[in-house]
């Protein structure tokens, strides 16, 4: 089972940047990224500049960048505004988000359950005569900052309601990095049995150090496909100064250890992290095997 890599640096990790991340800087990372062999590139998101003012130049970055053909360009979007600005940039796929705690869709998007189903209708009625994919994401789906447990009940709940609507592909997120693999390994297992064949994604933060754990937890219960940002950046506004996403090249670098298929570029996701500072402005990321190196880089005697 080969393992899919989905690179989430370009959204999720610089909307938390206190630094704007300039426009050209994005497109080369992006153009970088499209030839390391990642699955899929979440590009940009299109919401509003005064919610997510790093992520301002959406359209330019979308419309600008190179478009590999093995590589799938997804968007987030949260209204259906969103989604028309996805179809003017030609974005294969957009990613709706709602989170399964009421308390945290209320801070996130600032929507009850009833009010982001009803524009996800919208834009599924809009998006449905086009050749643009929609993945729909179940958030906090391992547990909530305000409400603690998620009870895998509602989870499913949603990823059934999302897959009536005639979404093509579910993504669970542990948004606050809350997921153990214990848990993990018990919700894949009955989403997996729910979904049958429509794609999986996890996607973990390592909030707490539990991240690539929970990958391995994922992956004992048949999940192949994994969000993750170059360098582990991205964060939590809920539990400031945490880390983020699970990292890239740390991710590829296990998977290349216990000897799993992942079809990426370990060296070039590598030099690509150590590249970092140039485009964030900072060095004090998370990604560990760009400090340490590879287990195979020997040291001289
Ligand atoms: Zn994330």
């Amino acid at each position: 089972m080969d393992v899919k890599i989905q690179e989430v640096i370009s959204r999720d990790g610089f909307q938390m940047e206190k630094e704007f991340v300039p426009t050209e800087k994005k497109v080369q990372l992006i153009n970088e990224l499209s030839e390391t062999g990642v699955h899929k590139i979440e590009v940009t998101s299109f919401v509003s500049p005064k919610a997510v003012p790093q992520l301002k130049d959406a359209s330019e970055v979308a419309t600008r960048i190179n478009r590999t053909p093995d590589v799938t360009y997804v968007a987030l979007i949260a209204n259906l505004r969103g989604a028309e600005r996805a179809l003017d940039a030609g974005m294969d796929e957009v990613n709706l988000v709602m989170s399964a705690s009421t308390t945290h869709n209320k801070k996130n998007v600032n929507k009850t359950h009833e009010e982001s189903l009803f524009e996800f209708q919208k834009i599924m009625d809009t998006v449905k005569s086009t050749k643009m994919k929609v993945n729909g994401t179940v958030a906090t789906a391992f547990g909530c900052p305000f409400e603690g447990d998620i009870s895998e009940d509602a989870v499913q709940q949603y990823v059934n309601t999302y897959l009536k609507m005639g979404m093509n592909s579910i993504t669970l997120a542990d948004t606050t990095g809350m997921a153990n693999p214990v848990q993990v390994k018990q919700l894949v297992s009955k989403v997996k049995e729910q979904i049958g064949d429509i794609p999986l994604t996890l996607h973990f933060h390592n909030t707490r150090g539990m991240g690539l754990v929970n990958v391995i937890a994922a992956m004992e219960a048949g999940a192949n496909q994994f969000d993750a940002s170059l360098g582990g950046i991205g964060g939590c506004p809920f539990a400031p100064g945490a880390t983020g996403n699970i990292c890239t090249e740390d991710l590829v670098h296990m998977l290349d250890e216990i000897k799993v298929k992942h079809n990426t570029d370990l060296d070039k996701l590598i030099s690509l992290s150590s590249g970092l500072t140039e485009v964030i402005g900072r060095d004090d990321y998370p990604g560990q095997v760009v400090k340490a190196g590879k287990v195979s880089d020997l040291h001289t005697v």
